[in-house]
């Protein structure tokens, strides 16, 4: 799955039938049958697996979580959610996870769900969340009690790259006769090795290479009476699960074992502490964000910011995840703030301003085949009219991205009624008996079971984390007020090259930013004004020149701006996950300095409930919120919401080993 960034084919309806239903052309087979879908899904797959029973029991502190082989039009799902809101405790969690390769159109989806007026609600928060065709994973928060994650792609592929276990399987995708190639031992091995003890399964058909395939993956099973005109059906359970092997070659990157908690520090409150904040208050947990100063005030304090990211023309594992942040982003904050009062989705362009540069998008676009709604070449007179003034260059358009309030945002995602937000400066971060020990400036202390340290470049302060290696990076913006009056129509996109200009907020035009790695001075500089000044009029000449024809005066001792220091890891990809101990893992990985490829057969430690969430550069707005959602995740034992190989990209223990390999 490391291959390119793919978009995948919406399939072919035929809505012709005398029930008005989807029927697939390519399977030749139903999704639903409209008199009785709703029936025997309930009958089949809500039944099956006993859901009723297991819901009103579940007390659990993670979440109950069903796996699903053809997730077609959601009716599983959106009934397995019906159910659990019926039957489940107050305090229950539901992670709904679901593969998809020929995911159908937003609009296609909503037709289909329309035959059910009882779900129409939940129908319209899925609906509304409906990603991009994109191979990968895609997380919708449907309720803060329900998680569902889209698993676009092969089931095979999908589940073999699952970091989570399920306790309840709807096998579903069309009969076997019409879909072999799903119905494959590796289907039912991937599933056994991602089921909880007690997993139970339960599907439609008793073709025997489905009751064949899951009895040799370790499934028990037993008939049932189908529903309607079938006369018979399977469900059953896991009875010996074989083992998960996907992480022996690189054991390092195992998770540390759950602990259970109800209230976790979180130490920074820019966009990865607010976020992760918010993540883990949504889940019911306590949480006590800190910062020195109020939250979004550092390097996620500015007015307006890019929500954008910058794809490698050869896809690798950071593109692929940045991708799916921006994604995830998005959705956030169309869940958040649906008015678009804290962000703006106008688009963002990204200009090709050099040959260079031309022949890397050129490379790009040949490589990667994602939907124009995601990202699309288009010419300098394409780009002008979608950006609103003439440009010299073409480039990359993306039209879902734009720009946020980073600072309000961070606001936003603090007054979630589960943080208690207290403004002070953590000096030192300690083991303590079973706890971390926070002192705080003001001589208090504070003791916690778990804490996520999110303070950008200032991380390695703390001990545990002094082998950590992230570098501050100075970036200034600059702000131009225009007079009143001015009547040049503002930017309608986002556009960047070698720096980025922001359509006009509240009169103000923002552009920037520079970039000096290893600065860590906090004013505003005249000459940091110039250089982005420099830059906007290389970029966007025909528009500062309509400007500077009303009269705007372009004079970097007069703009305002904000200067802010941003963290950057060296492989410039984030750090979100558990933090090693360093000492220990130098001990126990030390083979790897004389042989890289002998990674020892066993685990070495983490520190006990101590994650991080850092190195967001300049990009913070596109990682931060999918980075909460991967440690909140992990803390809340739950499926993850990224491919395996994704989520141990983001592991900061990859720069401890990369340390033992490189020194060989
Ligand atoms: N569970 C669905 C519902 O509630 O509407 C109905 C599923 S429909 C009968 C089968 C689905 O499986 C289709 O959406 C199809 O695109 C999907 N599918 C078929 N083969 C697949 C594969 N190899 N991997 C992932 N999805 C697949």
């Amino acid at each position: 799955m490391t291959g390119s960034l793919t978009g995948l084919e919406n399939p072919r309806l035929d809505w012709a039938g005398a029930d008005g239903a989807p029927y697939s052309l390519a399977f030749d087979d139903v999704y639903f049958s409209r008199q009785d879908g709703r029936a025997e899904t309930e009958h089949v797959f809500i039944q099956g697996n006993h859901l009723p029973e297991r819901f009103i029991s579940w007390q659990d502190t993670r979440p109950f979580v069903i796996g699903e082989t053809g997730f077609g039009t959601g009716l599983n799902m959106l009934c397995a959610w019906a159910c659990f809101d019926t039957h489940a405790p107050d305090s229950a969690r539901l992670h709904l996870v679901s593969t998809e390769k020929h995911p159908l159109t937003q609009d296609d989806l909503r037709r289909a769900l329309n035959a059910w007026p009882e779900l129409a609600d939940r129908a319209r928060v899925l609906v509304s969340q409906w990603p991009e065709p994109v191979r990968g994973v895609h997380r919708l928060i449907l309720s803060d009690r329900v998680i569902l994650d889209l698993h676009l792609g092969d089931s095979v592929e999908c589940l073999s790259q699952l970091d989570g276990c399920v306790d309840a399987w709807f096998l579903d995708g069309f009969a076997p006769s019409r879909n072999p190639d799903m119905w494959q031992p590796a289907l039912f091995q991937a599933m056994a090795v991602h089921s909880h003890p007690e997993a139970t399964f339960a599907t439609f058909t008793c073709a025997g290479i489905v009751k064949r395939g899951l009895k040799a993956a370790g499934f028990e099973w037993v008939k049932a009476p189908g529903f309607g005109r079938k006369r018979e059906m399977l469900r059953g359970h896991i009875a010996t699960p074989p083992a998960d092997t996907s992480r022996q070659p690189t054991p390092w990157f195992t998770p540390p074992p759950s602990r259970p908690t109800r209230h976790i520090a979180v130490i920074g409150a820019g966009l990865a502490g607010a976020s992760t904040a918010e993540a883990l208050a949504r889940r019911g947990v306590r949480v006590t964000l800190l910062d020195r100063d109020t939250p979004g005030a550092g390097a996620s304090g500015n007015r307006q910011g890019a929500l954008y990211v910058k794809l490698a023309a050869e896809t690798n594992l950071q593109s692929r995840f940045y991708l799916a942040g921006l994604l995830y982003t998005r959705r956030l904050l169309e869940r958040l703030d649906p008015e678009r009062q804290l962000w703006d989705d106008c688009g963002v362009l990204q200009l090709a301003m050099t040959d260079k540069e031309a022949r890397r998008q050129a490379t790009f676009l040949r490589n990667n085949e994602l939907p124009a709604s995601v990202v699309e070449g288009i010419t300098a007179a394409a780009a002008s009219h979608r950006a609103g003034v003439a440009l010299t260059h073409g480039g990359l358009d993306y039209p879902g991205a734009g720009w946020v309030r980073p600072a309000a945002l961070c606001q936003r995602l603090a007054a979630h009624p589960g943080i208690a937000f207290r403004q002070a400066e953590v000096t030192t971060l300690e083991r303590h008996e079973d706890n971390w020990r926070l002192e705080l400036a003001d001589g208090d202390v504070l003791s916690v079971e778990q804490v996520v340290v999110a303070n950008a470049w200032q991380a390695p302060a703390f001990s545990p984390l002094e082998w950590l290696p992230l570098k501050p990076i100075r970036g200034q913006v600059s702000e131009l007020r225009l007079p009143t009056g001015v009547s040049t129509a503002s930017l309608t996109r986002v556009v960047c090259a070698g720096g980025y200009a922001l359509p006009v907020l509240e009169g103000v035009q923002t552009f920037g930013a520079t970039f000096a790695p290893g600065d860590t001075g906090h004013e505003l500089r005249e000459a940091d004004n110039a250089t982005n000044l420099a830059e906007f009029e290389h970029m966007l000449p025909a528009y500062a020149e309509a400007l500077r024809a009303e009269g705007v005066e372009f004079e970097p001792a007069h703009m305002q701006g904000r200067a802010s220091l941003r963290a950057a890891s060296p492989d410039k990809s984030p750090y979100a996950g558990p933090l090693p101990d360093a000492p220990a893992w130098r001990r126990d990985y030390a083979a790897l300095q004389k042989n890289a490829r002998r990674a020892p057969a066993d685990a070495s430690q983490h520190h006990p409930g101590l994650w991080i969430s850092a190195a967001h550069g300049s990009r913070g707005l596109a990682s931060a919120p999918l980075c909460a959602e991967v440690l909140a995740s992990r803390i809340c034992n739950e499926p993850m919401p990224l491919e395996r190989e994704l989520v141990d990209h983001l592991h900061p223990g990859r720069r401890l080993i990369r340390e033992l390999i490189t020194r060989r």
